[in-house]
């Protein structure tokens, strides 16, 4: 049987604009991957009544409600209230809440203030989700042929209540596991890709294939369903397949959080060491390569040479290359890279130089051109991009095809020339 579940985030933080519904995003997420739809959010704020009008929506036209927020001791406890009280169900005191409440303030060596009993009391006859991330636990039960889930608000303590007690629990009332497997693809725009694939995925049904944009990037889940894991992957199997043998090397992993990830295991297995010179990027490819834990193997470092004279001096670009082609070139990038690999001592180095905008540099040249250079022992690879307009877009798609050169370089896939 298929579920639906329907999101409330209480909080009036949310609706002021203070925050943004992140919450709602990663179980929106969460609940596709887990093949339960979701047709409405709802957002309400700390209010009682207004709560309480949209639990009676969502339980007309949903079979699971999953709340966030306003479960902790500052928030007078008005969602496990209101909840309980739609479903008909008394609060009543849970030990393990307390102990556990108890002996997180007492790990982190605070005196607990008198209104977090407040968090000791859940639904009868709920399961309780106990919170090892913060202090309000979370729950779940079933009145009325729908399910409740009450989680907490702060997005790290809510990502952790769903995936290791709220996922397991919603998996437990299918009949059969359901097991995905997310394809990343570069170098291939979404519309290409739907319509490469739009007949294909209209007639499958397990199975499913879901595509994704985000940024640039293109994202394939697949999801089966099946009594078991080993059956719900052989059915994942040969789809991967055909997919990968559809779009060959765009697709740059499987299961993998982003391009820089690839990159950077790849430079490990090889034991190669990498250097940036960013012009247009700003040291973005720095940073994200910085953001992966276990860089310091591999990343030397940056240099952020905006200005003609930080590539002269920090670089050793040269005056009359600068002079003749512009920095936004060809030779500028190439002399770019292999100053910062002769200045950094790397095995590898990258580097970029464009016209992010919103205006077209002195020379005319457009926003959106970009050169991104790979300077290897072997010689200079470069890439010429045409990413548009916008300048964070231009940014990103520089770093995106930083990184996909080296792992195309390091996977012997590279399409550029010397
Ligand atoms: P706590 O125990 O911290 O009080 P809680 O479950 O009562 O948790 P709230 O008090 O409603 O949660 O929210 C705590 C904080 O969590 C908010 O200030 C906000 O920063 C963040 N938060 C709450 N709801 C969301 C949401 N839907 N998306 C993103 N962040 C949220």
């Amino acid at each position: 049987m298929s579920h639906t579940a329907e999101l409330i985030a209480v909080g009036t933080e949310l609706l002021l604009g203070n925050i943004a519904n992140t919450d709602a995003q990663m179980l929106s997420q969460g609940l596709s991957a887990l093949g339960i739809h979701v047709y409405y959010h709802t957002v309400v704020g700390d209010n009682p009544q207004r709560l309480r009008a949209a639990v009676e929506t969502a339980r007309r036209r949903a079979d699971i409600i999953i709340t966030t927020g306003g479960l902790g001791p500052t928030c007078d406890d008005l969602t496990k209230n209101v909840l309980a009280d739609c479903f008909g169900k008394k609060l009543v005191h849970n030990q393990e809440a307390e102990d556990r409440c108890r002996g997180f303030f007492q790990a982190i060596g605070k005196t607990m203030t008198d209104n977090n009993a407040q968090q000791f009391y859940l639904p009868e006859g709920c399961m309780p989700f106990q919170n090892d991330w913060g202090t309000a636990p979370g729950c779940a039960f079933k009145a009325d042929g729908v399910r409740v889930i009450m989680l907490p608000g702060p997005p790290r303590e809510c990502t952790a209540m769903f995936r290791y007690r709220a996922a397991p629990y919603l998996q437990s009332l299918s009949d059969g596991v359901i097991v995905s497997r997310t394809l990343k693809l570069f170098g291939i725009g979404e519309s290409s890709m739907e319509i490469l694939l739009r007949d294909r995925m209209n007639a499958m049904t397990n199975p499913t294939l879901a595509p994704y944009a985000k940024e640039g990037e293109c994202e394939l889940r697949i999801t089966a369903k099946a009594p078991t894991q080993e059956e719900a992957r052989a059915l994942i199997t040969p789809v991967e397949a055909e997919l990968r043998a559809l779009f060959g090397d765009k697709v740059y992993g499987a299961d993998v959080a982003c391009l820089e990830e690839v990159a950077l295991a790849l430079l490990k297995e090889k034991g190669l060491t990498l250097g940036s010179a960013e012009s247009c990027t700003g040291g973005l490819i720095a940073k994200r390569m910085t953001d992966l834990p276990g860089a310091s193997a591999v990343f030397a470092g940056g240099i952020v040479s905006y200005t003609n004279a930080v590539k002269r001096r920090a670089l050793g670009v040269s005056p009359a290359l600068l002079e003749e082609y512009g920095a936004v070139s060809e030779p500028v990038a190439r002399a770019m890279a292999e100053g910062a690999r002769a200045a950094l001592g790397c095995d590898l180095a990258v580097a970029t130089t464009g016209v992010a905008g919103p205006d077209s540099d002195e020379r005319g040249n457009p926003v959106g051109l970009v050169y991104v250079a790979l300077a290897t022992p072997e010689g200079v690879y470069v890439r010429e991009l045409h990413s548009g307009a916008g300048r964070q877009r231009v940014r990103t798609a520089a770093a995106h095809n930083a990184f996909d050169l080296i792992r195309r370089y390091l996977a012997g896939l590279l399409e550029e020339t010397l």
